[in-house]
């Protein structure tokens, strides 16, 4: 097989592509029109991930981003101010959608080391009721974040100010289940305990639990209400989506305990890479790792060299980014070590 013509594809957990008995549940998929709501396959999957994540209701959309979107709608009004991590998604990656499309403003704050949010900083981010400022409504925070697993204690801790200010607090769980199985144990039960200090949750399918397309959007039944109508203004009001939902269905079914295999794959890949000359690895994170290369090794050079040789990545700000999902075998993920460690051994132009 040639390396360049089937590279290992470690760009990122989205490259997946449904599995063949995936295709076949979407195949198979009863539908109907989801804007009329009779779309069964849609119905069963919002009503199964709200019962699994202990909300009331939920709501199937196009993309991580619709889904955060909505949510920033429906909780905030113009002129009204989100407070999220200065890293987190929903202000750095897409494309200020809230002041776009919302006038909403975001207020973002640094991390600490671990990712975390410090509750003093969240405390001192809510504005005081006075025309000068803009309305501090809504608390965003995300988990896994850049691959690192946030703590329960650390959600509670810093949702604590939010909810004594009367925010309302909205989690990215783009990839929730990654932070959920990470820990051992019960996903389900691990993600309610992620999932409980918000009063809103994205969660996205088409990451590393495989499916094509779509993310869902839980909360309340008015909270869901109100997004419904925003998802509509978006252009996100999809007609026969069972055959989308059914990915999503069937996601949930098979995919979500084996992200423990991609999780293992990524610490095999930072524990072979630990020592390679030229790059300073990260441990693991959940199904990422980054490395960083030393002065002297241009990122984009080692983009470049490692794509030559079939191992795709991201890089160039400055850490590589390596992200392991269904697609890559713990075979596949031995050899991309090789070809990092033969690339760098080389020297890098
Ligand atoms: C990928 C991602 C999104 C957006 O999802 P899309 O489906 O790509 O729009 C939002 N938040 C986080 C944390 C993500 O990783």
């Amino acid at each position: 097989m040639n390396d360049v013509d089937h590279p290992i594809d470690l760009r990122s957990d989205t490259v997946t592509r449904p599995t063949d008995a995936m295709r076949a549940a979407m195949a198979h998929a009863e539908v109907g029109d989801d804007v009329f709501g009779d779309d069964p396959t849609v119905n069963a999957l919002q009503e199964r991930v709200a019962d699994l994540l202990g909300f009331p209701a939920a709501l199937f959309v196009s993309s991580g981003t619709q889904s955060n979107l909505c949510a920033l709608l429906a909780h905030c009004g113009r002129g009204d101010e989100y407070v999220a991590g200065a890293d987190a998604h929903i202000f750095t990656h897409e494309g200020g959608g809230a002041s776009v499309l919302g006038g909403i403003q975001p207020q973002p704050l640094p991390h600490r080391a671990d990712g975390t949010l410090d509750p003093a900083d969240v405390e001192a981010a809510v504005k005081p009721d006075d025309p000068h400022f803009a309305r501090t409504r809504l608390l965003c925070l995300e988990n896994t974040l850049g691959g690192a697993v946030i703590a329960p204690e650390d959600l509670a801790a810093a949702t604590a100010p939010a909810r004594k200010h009367g925010l309302a607090t909205h989690l990215d769980g783009a990839r929730l289940f990654n932070a959920a199985v990470a820990g051992g144990g019960d996903p389900y039960a691990a993600a309610r305990r992620i999932t409980e200090h918000f009063d809103s949750v994205s969660v996205c399918f088409s990451k590393g639990l495989g499916a094509p397309v779509g993310s869902v959007l839980l909360g309340s039944r008015e909270f869901v209400g109100e997004a419904r109508r925003w998802r509509k203004v978006l252009g996100g009001g999809l007609r026969q989506a069972g055959v989308l939902a059914a990915a999503a269905s069937y996601a949930l079914d098979h995919h979500v305990e084996r992200l423990a295999e991609d999780h293992a794959n990524a610490a095999l890949f930072a524990g072979a890479l630990d020592g390679v000359p030229g790059l300073e690895t990260g441990a693991a994170r959940t199904n990422m790792v980054f490395a960083r290369p030393v002065p002297g090794v241009a990122p984009r050079d080692l983009v470049e060299r490692l794509a030559a040789r079939g191992v795709l990545c991201t890089g160039g700000r400055p850490r590589l980014r390596f992200v392991f999902h269904l697609g890559v075998s713990r075979a596949d993920t031995e050899r991309a070590a090789r070809v990092v460690r033969e690339v760098l051994t080389e020297g890098v132009a």
